[in-house]
């Protein structure tokens, strides 16, 4: 993040109420490892990889950012992505108000999550229905326990540098020796749960063949980020997710894309869009929600058709398709429609990116920018990935 400390463009009542000095984000910090663990309600927040603490923000507006201490900010993350038109949109907040002026929680049937679930529908026809759950990780968990309930097996094949969310089965690690074998990347995640999981490396023909020949027919569900972005930008040839989905079909084991950060980011339809397939499931979240609690899980009807009431998989959420995600949600993705907001992305991408390389190089900097669309990643050269995060 880089900083620019000039006075606040904003004028809240927060900062205004509160003598400086007082609302640091130092002492803020202080007094919140008394009251969360680290300080922090996500591990990324505490800024550990960055060897200080965390600044803590009052608001926001557009692109910027603002500490609590006044200081404004460029925001290149977005809230992790959800925020694609920056913050406090104004039509996404018009809807929002709206929608909390009418009610924002019904726990019973409503019609708004009908438009945004045809929404989807339009964007990724292969959704032909969805369910949609409160977060990423809920959405990446329920669409696990579906696989496996279509296909009668256990076991789900995921992919080292691929990150799925806090899902118990999927805080995995390739072990040493055979392939397939794994233990727990998280204290807490039964081994069993663990050893349901196969894990390979990424780009790795060898693995792949190896790990279908062997364990094939117990393999319910393949899980892919189709653009793993969570551990460094892992662009994957178009070959070797196509050889995924190939292998996976001769053996009878579904392929789920985890979209939840790619979807309606890199292109209206994600990676699906781009790479022209059909995953047998998808997983959603971040954008869908503009910035509000929302992932959902979706797909081939005969499979979503299995999850309760209708079929013998349970699965239900007392928020699910809350209605102010809902309208967010909605509006993010027309006002995206209607702007080409993908294309002017990718091509503000693309400039922000060689603009930064050519700045790196130019103070001989051993760094390279890694781009896809709006996705950016620096690294140092000849490694691309980040063990820290
Ligand atoms: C962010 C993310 C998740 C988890 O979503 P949460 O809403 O944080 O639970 C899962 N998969 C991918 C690919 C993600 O980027």
């Amino acid at each position: 993040m880089s900083t620019n400390s000039t006075k606040s463009p904003h004028s809240t009542k927060f900062d205004q109420a509160e003598a400086p000095g007082f609302m640091t984000s130092e002492h803020l910090f202080e007094v919140a490892k008394k009251l969360t663990p680290g300080g922090v309600h996500s591990p990324v927040r505490s800024f550990k990889g960055l060897g200080r603490s965390p600044v803590f923000f009052q608001s926001a507006q557009g692109a910027r950012l603002l500490s609590v201490e006044g200081k404004s900010y460029l925001d290149y993350c977005m809230s992790f992505g959800p925020l694609i038109l920056g913050h406090r949109d104004p039509e996404v907040s018009e809807a929002v108000h709206q929608m909390i002026d009418t009610a924002w929680s019904f726990g019973a049937c409503e019609p708004y999550s009908l438009e945004l679930a045809e929404c989807i529908h339009q964007i990724v026809p292969f959704v032909e229905k969805l369910r949609f759950v409160s977060s990423g990780t809920e959405a990446v968990m329920s669409a696990l326990r579906v696989a496996r309930a279509a296909t009668g097996r256990q076991k789900v094949l995921k992919f080292d540098g691929c990150y799925h969310g806090h899902v118990d089965s999927l805080l995995v690690k390739s072990g040493s020796g055979l392939a397939g074998k794994t233990s727990s990347s998280s204290a807490g995640v039964s081994e069993n749960v663990a050893h349901e999981t196969l894990v390979i490396p990424l780009d790795d023909d060898q693995a792949l063949e190896k790990v279908f020949s062997e364990r094939g027919s117990e393999i319910a569900v393949v899980v892919l980020e189709p653009l793993p972005a969570n551990y460094g930008l892992l662009i994957q040839r178009p070959e070797f997710v196509h050889k995924i989905i190939k292998l996976a079909k001769a053996h009878g084991a579904l392929v789920m894309f985890d979209e939840v950060i790619s979807g309606f980011r890199v292109a209206a339809g994600g990676m699906a869009e781009i790479l022209r397939v059909r995953p047998d499931l998808v997983t959603y979240g971040k954008v869908i929600g503009g910035g509000f609690p929302v992932g959902c899980y979706g797909g081939r009807a005969d499979i979503m058709d299995l999850v309760a009431p209708l079929g013998p998989v349970y699965q239900a959420g007392t928020l699910s398709a809350n209605p102010v995600g809902m309208r967010a949600g909605l509006v993010t993705l027309k006002k995206m429609i209607r702007l080409n907001g993908w294309k002017v992305l990718s091509e503000r991408g693309q400039k922000f990116a060689d603009k930064l390389q050519t700045k790196l190089d130019g103070v001989g900097a051993n760094l390279q920018v890694d781009h896809y669309g709006s996705l950016f990643w620096i690294h140092e050269k000849g490694s691309n990935t980040d063990s820290t995060y």
